[in-house]
């Protein structure tokens, strides 16, 4: 079983008060680390060592800051193997996926890493007699809180722009998923990182979370996470007046147009909410599909999930509070006269892990709680429409907008539904949420704010206007 502590200043830290939480393996439940739990101490040490580093990390050239983030993307490709081996026994993600998340977040370095020149000013005109710019400049003290089910990912989401931006950290990832953030710590240190930039404090939401969002020093926070938690952590923002970005749930909506591709669309819904076994803030997990084609999409997805094995092609549902909540909507269907097209049942297992099957109900009505409230489980709500305006109303009738999707042949009707989605990010004719480029985030609950792509680099940092009289 791997120890994970605190990692401030460059050192592993033991937790103040000497307090520890095991963690138990969602596919097996064989315990597999046990981490320090964080306290308002650990936080406080974690944040002089952040103030400590700060003056050096903002004031080097940018370039410069570059080449290390350059390096902590190549240290994370060469080390592939060691944070998958963490990230699979923390998640239960299956062996081929955390590979591919590490790479992902190998990927947030390099693409930030050489963008560090670009969060540049302007030269605005005041008229004759002024010289006008204006200068982005670091926050200072970034707090950048994750959640478990992309944990290296989200991590190197929030901490490469705010680092290329010149900010310094305190991170603290999930309890459940500690392993692979400490580790990404420990080797951007070795890869040049100043020590005291990139702090991680462990420990639970309401105890290390909650410290780092109320620390008078931490200036602006990155939270991904649950609505509720988003909801806790705005408050005390609020209170303090400080920015916050908030990437938050989802019941993202999937529209099939009965002028489809099936062949294109039936794989790629199938694929929108069953990957990583639904645990992804952005699947798509409400299924608008013209009433003349319903049955046989329904037929074809199916067909798919059928084929779909938990414990081979998707992981158990990583804690015992997101399968006991996956299991209680599995009740609520049938207390609402559901019938699964497919699943609706815990997978059996003699582990004792935590394995759901893809599931499908078809629904009538909007007001079925499978059809508005987040799951974050493989559950599908598939319901039919009549024409484009029943589709756009059904899929805008959500409290959520963090992704949407639509699959047509009709290239004006892609563009027109397009821009009536309550979304921060449509796909047209694919399920492509993930590509670091492009900004993402929430419209309505999904949040605030955005993450990924340029646009990450106006969130980590404050505009200046200086106005010189020439
Ligand atoms: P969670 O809100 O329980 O926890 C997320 C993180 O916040 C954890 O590190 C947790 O310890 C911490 N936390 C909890 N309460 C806190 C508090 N009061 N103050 C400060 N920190 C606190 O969420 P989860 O169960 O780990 O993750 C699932 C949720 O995350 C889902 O709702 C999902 O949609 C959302 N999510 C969103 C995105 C996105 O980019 N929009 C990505 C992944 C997950």
């Amino acid at each position: 079983m791997d120890t994970y502590n605190h990692f401030i200043n460059g050192k592993s830290v033991a937790p103040a008060d000497g307090n520890t939480l095991e963690v138990t393996s969602p596919a097996d439940r064989t315990p597999v680390a046990k981490i320090a739990l964080g306290t308002a101490a650990d936080v406080a040490a974690a944040v002089a060592a952040a103030r400590s580093a700060l003056d050096e990390w903002r004031s080097r050239k940018p370039i410069e800051r570059g080449r290390v983030l350059l390096a902590i993307a190549a240290k994370l490709r060469e080390d592939n193997a060691h944070f998958a081996r963490i990230e699979s026994a923390q998640s239960g993600k299956p062996a081929f996926q955390s590979p591919l998340e590490v790479e992902g977040a190998a990927a947030y370095f390099e693409f930030y890493g050489g963008l560090v020149n670009l969060p540049a000013g302007e030269v605005l005109d005041l008229g004759p007699g002024f010289h006008t710019y204006t200068r982005r400049e670091p926050f200072g003290i970034v707090g950048v809180i994750t959640p478990w089910n992309a944990p290296i990912n989200q991590a190197a989401r929030g901490i490469a722009p705010a680092l290329a931006a010149g900010n310094v950290i305190v991170a603290k990832p999930s309890e459940f998923t500690s392993g692979t953030t400490v580790e990404l710590a420990r080797i951007a240190v070795e890869c040049g990182l100043p020590v005291g930039v990139l702090n991680v404090v462990l420990g639970t939401g309401e105890q290390a979370g909650a410290e780092i969002v109320k620390h008078k020093d931490v200036r602006k926070v990155a939270f991904t996470g649950s609505l509720r938690a988003g909801k806790e952590v705005g408050a005390i923002a609020a209170e303090r007046i400080i920015p916050v970005t908030l990437e938050l749930g989802g019941k993202s909506a999937n529209l099939v147009f009965e002028d489809a591709d099936l062949s294109q669309a039936v794989p790629g819904s199938l694929r929108a909410f069953v990957g990583n076994a639904g645990q992804v803030c952005s699947a798509g997990t409400r299924l608008l599909v013209h009433e003349s084609v319903i049955d046989s999409v329904l037929q074809g997805l199916k067909i798919g999930a059928e084929k779909v094995e938990p414990g081979q092609a998707i992981g158990p549902m990583t804690t015992a509070m997101q399968y006991a909540k996956v299991c209680e909507y599995f009740d609520i269907a049938k207390q609402e006269g559901l019938t699964p097209v497919v699943g609706g049942t815990p997978v059996p297992s003699n582990s004792g892990g935590y394995f759901v099957p893809p599931t499908i109900y078809r629904i009538e009505s909007p007001e079925s709680r499978l059809f508005k409230e987040e799951i974050f489980g493989p559950v599908l709500a598939v319901m039919a429409f009549k024409d484009e305006a029943h589709a756009i109303e059904l899929a805008n009738s959500s409290d959520y907008g963090l992704a949407a999707g639509l699959w047509t042949t009709d290239l004006a009707r892609a563009h027109r539904v397009a821009a009536a989605l309550e979304a921060g990010q449509v796909y047209v004719n694919d399920w492509i949420a993930g590509a670091i480029e492009i900004p993402f985030g929430g419209y309505k609950a999904s949040g605030i704010g955005r993450e990924k792509g340029i646009e990450a680099l106006h969130h980590y940092t404050q505009l200046k206007t200086v106005v010189v009289k020439i």
